[in-house]
């Protein structure tokens, strides 16, 4: 096989990161040559030491500060329609074994052992997010595959995330079969209406599926606020559930859209409102306005490591502001998805927010994504969302 390697020259102490396992490998860990830089983006290669040690298939790209990514533990793996039906095959029955309805993330990248695909699966229809430079030339394997093992109506791409411009790839979304439309997903027996094509990311969260059937949990006959709500998530099942009030805040007013039209279908009453979440949590306060059941879940506050500080504060004063329209003896949750903050710094920063309003919080879940969304053992990054639920006295 003519397939050129990445070599990995040893590192201080004769160990590159690959021997962990991770997968995978910086641009500072590898020997960028001439021959290295010469290869095109995403290109499939060997990764080996430089006594000639294999450490696997990958894809590699000079313009990420992720160089390589690795695909397989074996040189010379084929990488072909093949391998991504045993990989998307493996995934689906993880999904088939953890779901009775086709309502799921199917490919969670890394955690798949398919780096850079994300494929959420609603049905006959998949929304297909390609992060990497390395899948992106694996497309037509990768509908190849999918077209083996589901056979779907319809498959759309989403590949319009701003990451993607890191791999030097440009935004588009497309449908490549079918008709790309509106949908409904169905989720813990409530049924929502999601718009694949202009909603974001891949037009639903999956990620909160087990943290919605929780908050659920709490919510009957309860007033409840779903602050950054998107398209309901949280509300509309809490709404089902029987909660007395339901109030559904977003900046997004085709999410507030789709949330109404899915209250209607499911016959339930929420109120929408577009706002500011921070201004009409302080204004809620200022007119001593409660709600049992508080939910904060918003957009990523810490988007690169450089972030760290000021999303960290933006989390603990949504903690506090939270907390203070929090009825006596009521619940919040705050949640994050960036995963340039740490587990424990988020709960440290909530926890100094409650503290600032002098509540007394008992700290009842900890929860992160659902099982749809496996993360690599050896890549904590993968495990992105957090969310922590306190019982306010
Ligand atoms: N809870 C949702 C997902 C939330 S995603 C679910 O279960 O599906 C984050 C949402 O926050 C997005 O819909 C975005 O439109 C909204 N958003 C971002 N910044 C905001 C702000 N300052 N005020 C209100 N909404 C905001």
């Amino acid at each position: 096989m003519s397939r050129k390697s990445i070599i990995l020259p040893k590192g201080p102490k004769g160990r590159s990161k690959a021997h962990s396992g991770s997968p995978w490998i910086f641009s500072n860990e590898i020997r960028m040559d001439e021959a290295a830089k010469a290869l095109a983006p995403g290109a499939v290669i060997n990764v080996r030491g430089e006594d000639g040690r294999s450490f696997g298939t990958g894809y590699f790209n000079s313009k990420s500060l992720i160089a390589v990514r690795l695909l397989a533990d074996e040189c010379d793996v084929a990488i072909d329609a093949d391998f991504f039906a045993a990989r998307l095959g493996r995934a689906l029955a993880l999904r088939e074994a953890l779901y009775d309805k086709p309502f799921y993330r199917l490919c969670h990248a890394e955690g798949d052992g398919l780096p850079g695909l994300v494929i959420d699966r609603f049905g006959d229809t998949l929304t297909v997010q390609i992060g990497t430079a390395g899948m992106e030339r694996q497309l037509d394997a990768i509908v190849a595959a999918l077209e083996k093992i589901l056979k779907p109506k319809t498959i759309m791409l989403r590949n319009d995330a701003p990451s993607r411009a890191l791999e030097g790839l440009d935004a588009y979304v497309k449908t490549l079969k079918g008709e790309a439309t509106r949908i409904t997903v169905d989720e813990n027996g409530a049924r929502y209406n999601a718009d694949l094509a202009e909603g974001q990311k891949t037009g639903w969260y999956y990620d909160q599926r087990d943290n919605r059937a929780f908050a659920a949990s709490l919510a009957k006959g309860k007033s409840v606020l779903d602050a950054f709500s998107y398209t309901g998530g949280f509300g509309i099942l809490a709404a089902k559930v029987g909660a007395k009030e339901v109030v559904c805040l977003d900046s997004s007013a085709p999410a507030l859209a789709i949330a109404e039209e899915s209250a209607r279908t499911s016959g339930v009453t929420i109120k929408a409102v577009r706002c500011d979440v921070f201004e009409e949590l302080e204004r809620l306060k200022a007119a001593g306005e409660t709600f049992d059941i508080v939910l904060a879940d918003p957009p990523p506050f810490v988007k690169s490591k450089k972030d760290l500080e000021p999303g960290a504060k933006a989390y603990r004063k949504l903690a506090r502001l939270a907390a203070d329209v929090t009825a006596p003896g009521g619940f919040m949750m705050v949640a994050s998805c960036s995963h340039n903050i740490a587990p424990e710094r988020f709960a440290q920063e909530c926890a100094q927010g409650l503290q600032r309003v002098g509540r007394r919080a008992a700290l009842i879940r900890q929860a992160g994504a659902g099982a749809d969304h496996p993360v690599h053992p050896l890549l904590p990054e993968s495990a992105y969302l957090k969310a922590l639920f306190y019982a306010l006295d």
